[in-house]
């Protein structure tokens, strides 16, 4: 039975004045904003400290939060829900990549710094690679150290020590220094030694092992003893390692078993047959760590550190982990791409972000200075808002008024998409501007303007 919490439950504990200060008519209007996250407990002034404390009792995400690194802290996990629609999942799945101690220092370096360089950038913002995983493939103490002090030294990422020998891994963890590294993995046979180092380091531990049982059962040591805990189911194929990432989230989510609300740590390239030829390698470690972001996995350790592998994941990560109740928007209004001057083209075009983007990189790639005319469609595209009313010729009369476009250009074209063909008749009758029908798609808009004739460029 899904075990959600209650606008009414949160009420309970509200102070029942009625008194509008939270900027909510009443109380109950208060607890039902908290339940959607759209506004904090401190907006009420006369709450007490003991019903905020069991407000947050209430509130408390199903699965833990766990923060290591310290020059750029990284947090994981605190899924409150199973399904996107519900509400929204926070924390996007931590991409890390994998250093080893067997590799060379000009190896790992260049490891490092390909991590540091992946940006990508998607609706106006940028995402990349977040930690990185320092693995013992030579078992040697001294090796470890090394690369670790290597990576420390060399990148202000969060890190993963990936050891399963406890003289190993305290190598490790005594060359991060402060760094509180996230310790991976403790199986049963190392947990109490792993534990001890944990709580010695300040470190968070992630324990491992193939039954979801056990894994529960060593959580609650862990746990028991104070220690940040993060779960490492191991299986033999992408299939097992789903089927125990939905159970273990629909245990702690659905039925509240605590000890297993905690983040899910993977290794995709684990599930993949070793067998392969190592070029069918990064797009299958691609393929299974992005089948991973969507079931549940918080953090994923990558082998492969190609842009090939990372971009696909970190885009679907970005599309996944955004709110789908708040349109992705841009600011309406007149954007300049390049130096337009009084003679430069004036295109229109949606406030919708992923319209926006493209259009304005793909003018950018007709290497032309344009005014992008942004009308709000309350972040629909082009089709959405012509069926939904948001895009009117009205409207964007009303705009190009705002905007002051008349003295922004002293021609009087305006080239909308060729989407919104139908609008040309009654624009241009309101506006008095003569309308150019641009393309459909937007990769069309290059060669659309470089044929646009002079006049009509003007
Ligand atoms: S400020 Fe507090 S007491 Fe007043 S209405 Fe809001 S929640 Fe109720």
């Amino acid at each position: 039975m899904p075990v959600k919490p209650s606008p009414l439950e949160i009420y309970m504990h509200l102070p029942k004045k009625n008194c509008g200060e939270c900027e909510f008519p009443t109380c109950m209007a208060f607890a039902a904003a908290i339940m959607e996250h759209k506004t904090e407990l401190g907006d009420c002034p006369h709450l007490s400290e003991a019903d905020r404390l069991e407000i947050e009792g209430i509130l408390a995400a199903p699965v833990a939060r766990l923060t290591f690194g310290t020059k750029r802290p990284l947090t994981i996990g605190e899924a409150r829900v199973m399904h996107r629609h519900q509400l929204k999942f926070y924390n996007p799945t931590a991409v890390t990549v994998e250093v080893t101690d067997v590799q060379t220092d000009v190896e790992v370096e260049s490891t490092i710094r390909r991590a540091l360089e992946t940006k990508v950038e998607m609706l106006g913002e940028t995402y990349g690679v977040d930690s990185i995983s320092v693995a013992s493939v030579s078992r040697s103490k001294e090796s470890f150290a090394r690369t670790v002090r290597q990576v420390v030294e060399t990148s202000d990422l969060p890190i993963i020590l990936n050891s399963w020998e406890p003289e190993v891994l305290e190598a490790g963890l005594d060359a991060c220094g402060d760094e509180r590294p996230l310790i991976f993995a403790a199986t049963r046979d190392s947990l109490e030694s792993y534990m001890e180092l944990a709580k010695r380091y300040r470190a968070p531990l992630t324990v491992a092992d193939q039954d979801v049982g056990e894994l529960r059962l060593m959580a609650r040591e862990a746990e028991g003893g104070g220690v940040d805990v993060a779960l490492y189911p191991v299986s033999g194929s992408l299939a097992e390692a789903l089927r125990k990432n939905i159970a273990i989230r629909r245990a702690a989510i659905e039925n509240r078993i605590r000890e297993l609300g905690h983040p899910i740590v993977v290794l995709p390239r684990s599930l993949i047959g070793r067998q392969l030829e190592r070029k069918e390698l990064w797009w299958r470690e691609a393929l299974i760590a992005s089948a991973l972001i969507f079931r549940y996995a918080d953090a994923l350790i990558l082998e492969n550190t190609g842009v090939e592998t990372l971009l696909p994941m970190i885009t679907l990560r970005q599309s996944i982990f955004s709110d789908p109740k708040v349109p992705a928007e841009v600011r309406p209004g007149l954007h300049r791409i390049g130096s337009p001057g009084k003679d430069s083209p004036v295109l229109l075009t949606v406030n919708y972000a992923l319209t926006f983007f493209l259009v304005s990189g793909d003018v950018g790639k007709a290497g032309m200075d344009c005014h992008l005319l942004v009308t709000d469609t309350e972040g629909m595209s082009v089709l959405n808002a012509l069926v939904g009313g948001q895009l009117q010729p009205r409207s964007v009369v009303e705009l190009i008024k705002q905007a002051g476009l008349d003295s922004e250009v002293s021609h009087r074209t305006l080239i909308i998409p060729g989407l919104a063909a139908r609008l040309r008749g009654e624009l241009e009758e309101l506006s008095g501007w003569e309308i150019v029908v641009g393309p459909n798609e937007s990769r069309d808009i290059p060669s659309f303007l470089k044929e646009l004739p002079e006049k009509s460029r003007r």
